[in-house]
């Protein structure tokens, strides 16, 4: 019987200084290419496919697409913040079904949280796609929030958090759910009871202002 496999092999082709979006500061890397090859007897004779080329952080180990080389700490950054803002709106739609509907009101209140508050444009067809795609996914906001809120800032944890909490209070009234949701995102966004009620302080100021 002849044994024939594949196996992957991957080589180092080239090396430098790059911004690593984890580390958040400039490191070393490594370009490497991995490429399947066939093996017989687990010897690898002939490479099979294309080089697939990626860049690896030599601190952190983590890896990217090539195109990351391109990318200078600002745009990076650009990048972040724009993401942050696109996670907050989906927090604070999530917080609003945490009991279960969503009113006009609620619609309104969120176009004005978005632009006023995070400086996002979001058009109801963006809304009613959120909404349908969370109650899709069944994802809770303290899950949500758990998940994504690691890569926020101390400033971007505040602004998420009034988010939530002005989207939540939009009808006047927050259901049981939605409370419970706000109370356990002290400890999610890793807040003091200071910062906790600080946040909350201002964002009751900005509401009626
Ligand atoms: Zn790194």
């Amino acid at each position: 019987m002849i044994l024939i496999g594949t196996m992957n092999l991957t080589g180092t082709r080239d090396r430098g200084n790059f911004y690593c979006p984890t580390c958040a500061v400039t490191q070393t890397y490594r370009l490497r290419a991995r490429r399947p090859w066939l093996t017989l007897y687990f010897i690898p004779t002939v490479p099979i496919g294309n080089a697939e080329l990626f860049v690896q952080c030599d601190t952190c180990r983590s890896t990217w697409d090539p195109s990351v080389l391109e990318m200078d700490q600002q745009s990076h950054e650009a990048l972040r913040e724009e993401q942050f803002r696109d996670e907050a709106v989906r927090a604070a739609v999530l917080v609003v079904l945490a009991d279960g509907h969503i009113s006009e009101s609620e619609i309104s209140a969120l176009q004005g949280i978005a632009s006023h508050l995070l400086e996002r444009q979001v058009d109801r067809e963006e809304l009613g796609w959120l909404c349908s795609t969370a109650e899709q996914s069944g994802v809770e906001a303290s899950n949500y929030v758990l998940t994504v809120s690691r890569r926020w800032d101390a400033n971007q944890r505040t602004k998420a958090l009034q988010a939530m909490f002005l989207a939540a209070s939009a009808e006047g009234e927050m259901g049981p759910k939605q409370i419970n949701t706000l109370a356990k995102m002290r400890e999610i966004l890793q807040m003091s009871d200071q910062q906790y009620q600080g946040a909350i302080e201002q964002a009751l100021d900005w509401e009626t202002v």
